[in-house]
């Protein structure tokens, strides 16, 4: 924490007026944001996950010459997919991730890079540095005061032989190459320090074990490593293990916010409106999956679930999968002795299916509807509500079902 402090002190003294202006204004969510001529985007989220595009904007003004030196090799469609991961995670759980997106092209600024290198003391590009660093920051600071912790995803692509995401925690391929008791002495080093801290798991499991982000992505379909079966990116491949704002903004640092950096190939992932949307979607059934099993909560959406508990008594967790085939998850949680119904409606309100009506104590409850009506008889392919309802109040979830 002090430390991160220390250095967000450091750079916000060094800079200009506008990162004053850029925290003195009020972020609404559903909105977007730009800094100076549109170099860089904001999206304010309300849940605790934070998605980063350095590297996919394609403008090069005039007024910023060319980097050069360092890469400039830009990660195409990586600004399409973080905004592909913005609709993916609505879609799925109502609420909104943060994102923050650099429009401008690598050969004119690098934001997962130190300042000198990023920008090579361009004052517009410098501006737009700071302005990506400060919106990331923002969402940050609104997540950990809204959450406690939370998790940044930095999106990237590269162009490696082996067709698998390469995750990075700020671990080389020569220290992932040790056992799992050598690993676990790095777990300070890494971007997600605060939850190995926080965690019953050793920091090697967290990183590939079972239920680490790359056996997750491995569940979904999509290779990954380090994960359950690929601990190591083996000897000789090459492997990104992270950079600049994986370094600055994870908890390697301080503070709790934790950070990964993913290098998605191309083909089949980034390559179509139609594999974006699906890498989006398995990107958020992992979070939704990892933020239940390491975080404790319910999935994505759990911060605005306490809050709508503390004022109704109970609240109903939007279901998952959404869509589903052939069956979905509702969960919901009750913070007092209560009576509730679950009951589950077609688009004309018709009743379908009554799944319960019951005196609940507090706790958390689920029910796994396989898309049956109370006849037995699978219904037709469609939008349907669920309404759980307690004698003062009631809550709607939508769900879509898919044959
Ligand atoms: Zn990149």
């Amino acid at each position: 924490m002090k430390y991160k402090r220390f250095f967000k002190a450091i750079y916000v003294a060094l800079c200009l007026a506008f990162v004053a202006t850029l925290y003195a204004q009020t972020y609404e969510v559903g909105e977007v944001y730009y800094g100076r001529n549109s170099y860089v985007e904001y999206y304010p989220g309300d849940v605790a996950l934070i998605v980063t595009a350095p590297h996919g904007g394609d403008l090069t003004p005039a007024e910023i010459p060319d980097r050069t030196w360092g890469t400039t090799v830009t990660d195409s469609y990586t600004k399409e997919t973080a905004i592909a991961v913005r609709n993916a995670v609505f879609e799925a759980t109502g609420g909104y991730p943060h994102i923050i997106i650099s429009n401008l092209k690598r050969t004119k600024l690098d934001p997962n890079r130190e300042i000198l290198e990023a920008a090579q003391e361009n004052q517009w590009a410098e501006q737009a540095w700071t302005e990506y660093h400060g919106f990331i920051n923002i969402a940050s600071d609104s997540v950990e005061s809204q959450y406690g912790k939370g998790f940044i995803v930095d999106i990237h692509g590269h162009g490696h032989t082996l067709q698998r995401l390469e995750l990075g925690y700020l671990l080389s391929a020569t220290t992932l190459m040790q056992s799992d008791n050598v690993v676990n002495s790095y777990a300070s080093n890494s971007s997600i320090r605060a939850l190995a801290e926080n965690s019953d798991l050793s920091f090697a499991d967290l990183i590939r074990g079972a239920n680490s982000l790359g056996a997750l992505f491995e569940e979904q379909g999509i290779s990954a490593v380090p994960s359950l079966f690929q601990p190591d990116p083996g000897d000789g491949n090459p492997y990104f293990s992270g950079g600049y704002t994986t370094q600055m903004h994870g908890s390697s640092l301080g503070g709790n916010i934790n950070a990964v950096q993913i290098e998605a190939y191309r083909v089949g992932l980034r390559d179509t409106d139609t594999n974006r949307k699906k890498y989006a979607e398995a990107i958020t059934a992992v979070f939704d999956e990892y933020f239940h099993v390491h975080f404790g909560w319910a999935g994505i959406v759990t911060g605005i679930q306490e809050e709508r508990i503390a004022s109704e008594g109970f609240y109903l967790v939007q279901n998952y999968p959404n869509p589903f085939n052939p069956s979905t998850t509702i969960r919901y949680s009750s913070q007092q002795t209560s009576d509730l119904s679950l009951v589950i409606y077609d688009i004309s309100g018709r009743m379908v299916k009554t799944v319960e009506s019951a005196n609940r104590h507090i706790g958390d409850y689920e029910y796994v509807w396989n898309g049956q009506d109370n006849g037995g008889i699978t219904v037709p392919t469609g939008i349907y509500f669920a309404k759980l309802q307690s004698p003062t109040h009631s809550q709607v979830i939508k769900m879509h079902f898919l044959k």
